[in-house]
C-alpha cells in the first residue's frame, strides 16, 4: 500500500525529535513537486487538503495522482484531510482512500469536542486510519472558518491531556499563538505552554498556521515536542508570485508546460527549506 496513516511516521518523529511536513496540496503541480523532492531527501510526508480543496480538485482525482505518484517515486505518502468537521464527509473519504484525517471541533465546547472526535475516532480505527484533533483555536483564515486572532484561544494542558484520554486520537493540533493566513505583526509564540502540553501529553504534537514563522521558532517548537509542521500559505505564495512574475515578463505566453515551470521551482525551493527546518530529510 502507498497510502498510509500518518501514524508510524509521527511516531518516529516523536521518537527520535524532527517533525514531518504536512503541505497543503491544491493541484497536480504542487503534488508533482512535493513529491518529487521528498523522494530525492527520503523525507517522509503529509499531503493535506482542506475540504474546498478536495472539492475543488475532486477527491478521487487527488487519490488516483497520490497514488500514482506514490508508486512512481516509490514513496508511501499519508494523504490528509486537514480541517474536516463533518463525520459523513470524513466516512467518504475514507472509503475513497483517504487515511489520515483531522477532525476539527475546537470552536465547539470542550465536552462537545470530546464528544464530535470520539466518533470519527471510533470509525477511523476500525480502518486503521489516523486521527488528528486540536483543542484551542487558532487566529486567521482557513478556506471559510474564520476566527477573530483576539478570540483566538491558547490551548491549556490540563485539558490537553483529559481530551487526549477521553477521545483515543493519535495526534493533537494545539495552539500556542500561531494563526492561518498571514500574520499582521511577528507572532509570540508561548513555548512555556507547548512544553507543558509536552510534559502532559504522550502523542504526537501538530502546529498549524507554520508559514510566516521565524525558522528558528519552528526549530524551537519542534525541539520541544512537535512533530508534524503544517505549511499551506507559503506554497501558495511562492507558487502565485513566480506565475506573477513570469507573465509580466512574458504577457503573451499561454502554455501551461511553460509558465508551470518557474512556479513548480518555487514551490520546490519551499519544500526543500520546509524539509530543512523538520530536520526529516533522510527519515523515510
Ligand atoms: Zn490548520
Amino acid at each position: 500500500m502507498f497510502i498510509i496513516s500518518s501514524n508510524n511516521m509521527l511516531k518516529k518523529a516523536q521518537q527520535q525529535h524532527y517533525a514531518v511536513p504536512a503541505f497543503n496540496i491544491h493541484n497536480l503541480e504542487t503534488m508533482q513537486v512535493i513529491v518529487e523532492t521528498v523522494a530525492e531527501l527520503q523525507s517522509p510526508v503529509i499531503l493535506a487538503g482542506t475540504p474546498g480543496t478536495y472539492s475543488y480538485a475532486g477527491t478521487e482525482n487527488i487519490v488516483a495522482i497520490a497514488s500514482a505518484l506514490a508508486e512512481k517515486y516509490n514513496v508511501p505518502l499519508a494523504l490528509h484531510l486537514d480541517h474536516h468537521e463533518d463525520f459523513n464527509d470524513i466516512n467518504d473519504k475514507i472509503h475513497a482512500g483517504v487515511r489520515s484525517v483531522m477532525i476539527d471541533g475546537s470552536h465547539e465546547t470542550f465536552n462537545e469536542n470530546i464528544a464530535i472526535v470520539k466518533r470519527v475516532v471510533d470509525y477511523a480505527h476500525r480502518y486503521d486510519v489516523s486521527v488528528e484533533a486540536e483543542l484551542g483555536r487558532l487566529g486567521g483564515i482557513e478556506d471559510d472558518l474564520v476566527v477573530d486572532s483576539k478570540d483566538a484561544l491558547y490551548t491549556n494542558p490540563k485539558q490537553a491531556a483529559e481530551f487526549v484520554e477521553k477521545t483515543g486520537i493519535d495526534s493533537l493540533a494545539i495552539a500556542i499563538g500561531t494563526a492561518h493566513g498571514l500574520y499582521k505583526s511577528e507572532p509570540k509564540l508561548d513555548f512555556e505552554r507547548l512544553s507543558q502540553i509536552r510534559s502532559v501529553v504522550d502523542i504526537p504534537l501538530v502546529l498549524h498556521g507554520a508559514s510566516g514563522i521565524p525558522d528558528k521558532d519552528v526549530r524551537e517548537c519542534i525541539k520541544r515536542g512537535i512533530c508534524k509542521v503544517n505549511v499551506a500559505t507559503e506554497l501558495k505564495i511562492a507558487f502565485s508570485d513566480a506565475l506573477k512574475h513570469y507573465f509580466i515578463a512574458n504577457p503573451d505566453a499561454n502554455d501551461p508546460r511553460h509558465y508551470m515551470k518557474p512556479a513548480k521551482a518555487a514551490m520546490k525551493d519551499v519544500v526543500k527549506k520546509i524539509i530543512d527546518t523538520c530536520g526529516c530529510a533522510g527519515k523515510l
